[in-house]
């Protein structure tokens, strides 16, 4: 006999386990007969367009798209790509050394760590974050170094509160504005700032933009390769899942510094063959469809979801600020009015909301310590279906 497992360690490692736990807690309330509003996951419940549909469809009939495509991407899909970030943010980048094609930004969100660092090197990453960040670190035997984001900062990382043992030992550091789960937004500013910090101390900056295209009220998200002299030191994971609804129909890229697009592309070569050609098809037409003024308007749905919601929960008594961006609401817990003699920290309110209301959220600390004292609450149900989810909110928070 031995003492082998066929579980390696690192998998523990991974993530939050609360994931797994609020998705028991909605099987449980399914048991139970409950109608669940699931407002937990951030997966888009919208089709892209029909164009991009056909394009995909097209592209799949077709006898010769079968072959391994290539870890680097089609030049279709990439000179695409830089087009439409010259159309979009005003930047050129060179579709032959700049960029990536990726099975979604995800890929390379959990691979780039992998391509870029050694066991034992840190990593900047934002607290709370994209859990995906945490896990690429686990992965790659890489140390986090959390850097807070808090309501009183605007959501942004206190760049002078990084110690310089940290800035001298870090290999990268991740931002994502917009950003999931806390919808904050950074300006160009703020990018010029932590370029400016990033390049004195020889710091890789990884930006997730992957909700450029999700902000309302005439908000445009900028990209921190707008800053001049970013490509030096700065990297932009960019995400076709959110901006046009592909998020079933895998496909992102990494855009800016050559030599990091280099290693990632260098490390997939050995893992993947690339995305399917009639995914990259499909995405060429998103991309060509929205720079014509057309396509999917993923943004203005969410807008008008983000208002009807927000307004009905005030009604019921939680007033929560509205986002700039993104499909997530970062709610402060609401003002509980029954059973105060126990704490309701933000495990106990989602996981009581979900059996009591049968409406799904996130506990804030999901995506770290940080985000104790909150709830992330998609906005990825039709409008009536939020209104509901409201009034059922309200009366847990009563206690009726
Ligand atoms: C949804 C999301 C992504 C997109 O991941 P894909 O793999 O491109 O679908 C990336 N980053 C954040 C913060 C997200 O919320």
């Amino acid at each position: 006999m031995n003492d082998k497992t066929w579980r390696a360690a690192r998998l523990s490692r991974l993530g939050s386990s609360i994931f797994a736990e609020v998705a028991e807690w909605k099987r449980e309330a399914v048991l139970a007969g409950t109608d669940v509003i699931d407002l937990s996951i951030g997966s888009p419940d919208l089709p892209p367009s029909e164009s991009v549909r056909r394009a995909l469809g097209e592209a799949a009939q077709r006898a010769d798209a079968y072959g391994y495509p290539g870890s680097r991407g089609s030049a279709a899909f990439l000179e695409q790509a830089a087009e439409w970030l010259a159309f979009r943010f005003g930047i050129r980048i060179d579709p032959g050394d700049e960029l990536v094609s990726l099975m979604g930004s995800q890929d390379g969100l959990g691979h780039l760590a992998l391509a870029l660092c050694d066991p034992g090197d840190i990593a900047l990453v934002p607290d709370p974050g994209y859990p995906v960040y945490m896990a690429g670190l686990a992965l790659a035997g890489v140390e986090p170094h959390p850097m807070p984001l808090r309501a009183e900062n605007g959501f942004l990382p206190d760049l002078d509160a990084i110690p310089e043992a940290v800035w001298k030992r870090a290999k990268f550091m991740l931002l994502n504005f917009p950003s999931n789960p806390v919808s904050a937004v950074a300006g160009l500013e703020f990018f010029a700032k932590a370029v400016e910090a990033a390049k004195r101390h020889g710091v890789l900056i990884v930006h997730d933009l992957a909700y450029s295209e999700l902000a309302f009220d005439g908000y445009r998200p900028p990209s921190i390769l707008q800053v001049d002299g970013a490509k030096e030191t700065a990297v932009e994971f960019h995400s076709l899942s959110k901006s046009f609804n592909m998020a079933g129909c895998r496909i992102g890229f990494l855009a800016g510094n050559r030599t990091a697009v280099a290693a990632l592309r260098e490390l997939k070569a050995n893992i993947d063959y690339g995305v399917f050609l009639p995914v990259q098809e499909a995405a060429v037409t998103a991309l060509k469809e929205d720079m014509a003024g057309a396509g999917v308007k993923a943004a203005s749905v969410y807008e008008r979801r983000r208002d009807v919601f927000l307004e009905a929960l005030a009604a019921e008594g939680w007033r929560v600020k509205r986002p700039k961006a993104t499909m997530f609401v970062w709610a402060p817990l609401p003002p509980m009015r029954w059973e105060q003699d126990i704490p309701w920290d933000s495990r106990r309110i989602s996981r009581e909301m979900l059996s009591r209301s049968g409406v799904a959220v996130v506990p804030g600390d999901a995506f770290g310590a940080e985000g104790e004292g909150y709830v992330r609450i998609a906005l990825v149900e039709r409008e009536e279906r939020l209104l509901e989810a409201a009034g059922r909110i309200g009366r847990f928070i009563r206690g009726e």
